[in-house]
């Protein structure tokens, strides 16, 4: 018996949370769903958008299928996807790519894994504002130290990068591969020009490759991983990277697949995961039952493998990608520009249910 904790979320998180919960229902596994509230739905509840409600569940269930959270611009509270990460220690983001026949894209046979360190780096959150006292004095510090010059002007963030959490992140990549029967990993890195942050990770990358003899590894600067993935994607498989370039390089791979509709993550710790889609909560077409519910089914899918529901995992996937590649019962964005044979959120859900029955 399983218990999942459930964050439909805000925007269009509820509608294709629906679809998802009934895609996996229709598996007939044994999993009840512990429901919480986060974001807009948890403050008029609780008058947090985090409460300790949603993150004890999460702790005790250990598992948890979220649907994306609206996060205010410039006021307001601070993403709650970033608190999770950072309040339940969930030090991975794993990304696959892969692509599916149906949609369109200017690539075919996509298939990448980006591995992305979720804790440190240049999204630390340790930042100095711009023209503030302790801005002043670590400029003036920095100076003093001859580290070099900063215009009085400007705002630094740190990027902090550990060889801690530099290995745990690589050792995971490696482990990952190896359980996939997956052939190569790929450190993605600008050592050259950060020898002191992205040098640790580096060299992190290099000593845990050492204990992976059977497993290929191999090294980019991230600029050109950039062009390579552009150019010959089909040339790497699983890719490990810190923080900042993991979140670009995870786009340009959504951008490989024809976007962010078919894109799902994993937030993994030692203790407890979050899968998710990877876009937002488009707020723009909320209670219109019209987006795509594939991205968050694609989370399910990840989910059910992580816990061992290999079988599970292959039908829901499968039963997507049939319904997908016939492109009769698909969401807008699906189809071609004017196409109005289209479907809504809930009835692109009862299609893939349709063909886990066949
Ligand atoms: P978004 O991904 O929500 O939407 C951008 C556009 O992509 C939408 O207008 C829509 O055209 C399209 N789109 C997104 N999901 C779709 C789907 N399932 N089917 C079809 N089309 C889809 O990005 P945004 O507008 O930048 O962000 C909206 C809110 O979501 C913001 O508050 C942002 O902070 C938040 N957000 C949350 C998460 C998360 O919870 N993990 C991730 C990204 C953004």
């Amino acid at each position: 018996m399983y218990k999942i904790t459930l964050i439909p979320g805000d925007g269009i998180g509820p509608e294709i949370a629906g679809a998802t919960r009934e895609c996996v229902d229709a598996l007939g596994l044994p999993i009840t769903w512990d429901i919480q509230d986060a974001g807009e739905e948890a403050i008029k509840k609780y008058g947090t958008p985090l409460p300790e409600v949603l993150l004890d569940s999460i702790k005790k269930n250990k598992v948890c299928l979220k649907g994306p959270i609206t996060t205010p611009i410039g006021k307001g509270y601070r993403s709650i996807n970033v608190s999770l990460r950072k309040s339940l220690n969930l030090y991975v983001c794993l990304r696959p790519f892969k692509s599916f026949q149906g949609v369109r894209s200017k690539y075919q046979n996509i298939d990448l894994v980006v591995v992305r360190e979720n804790s440190e780096d240049l999204y630390s959150g340790i930042e100095f504002e711009k023209g503030g006292e302790d801005t002043l004095k670590l400029i003036d510090f920095i100076e003093k130290v001859k580290k070099g010059k900063i215009l009085i002007d400007s705002g630094i963030s740190i990027k902090p990068i550990s060889t801690s959490a530099s290995e745990k992140i690589t050792r995971f990549a490696f482990e990952y591969c190896r359980k996939n029967n997956r052939k190569k990993v790929t450190a993605v890195h600008k050592a050259n020009i950060m020898k002191f942050s992205d040098g640790v990770f580096l060299e992190a990358a290099r000593r845990i490759s050492r204990e992976y003899p059977d497993l290929e590894y191999e090294e980019r600067i991230v600029d050109n991983m950039c062009m390579q993935l552009v150019q010959k994607p089909e040339k790497y498989e699983v890719m490990v990277l810190p923080n900042l370039y993991g979140d670009i390089i995870s786009d340009l791979c959504a951008g490989l697949i024809g976007g962010l509709g078919m894109a799902a993550g994993a937030n993994i710790g030692e203790d407890c995961s979050i899968f998710e889609p990877t876009h937002g909560s488009a707020p723009k077409y909320q209670g219109k039952n019209k987006v795509n519910p594939s991205a968050m089914i694609l989370a399910a899918v990840l989910m059910l493998e992580y816990l061992g529901e290999t079988k599970a995992s292959r039908r829901l996937e499968r039963a997507l990608a049939e319904v997908v590649k016939e492109g009769k019962s698909v969401t807008y964005d699906l189809k071609e520009e004017g196409d109005l044979l289209v479907v809504g959120t809930k009835e692109m859900g009862e299609a893939i249910i349709k063909k886990l029955k066949v």
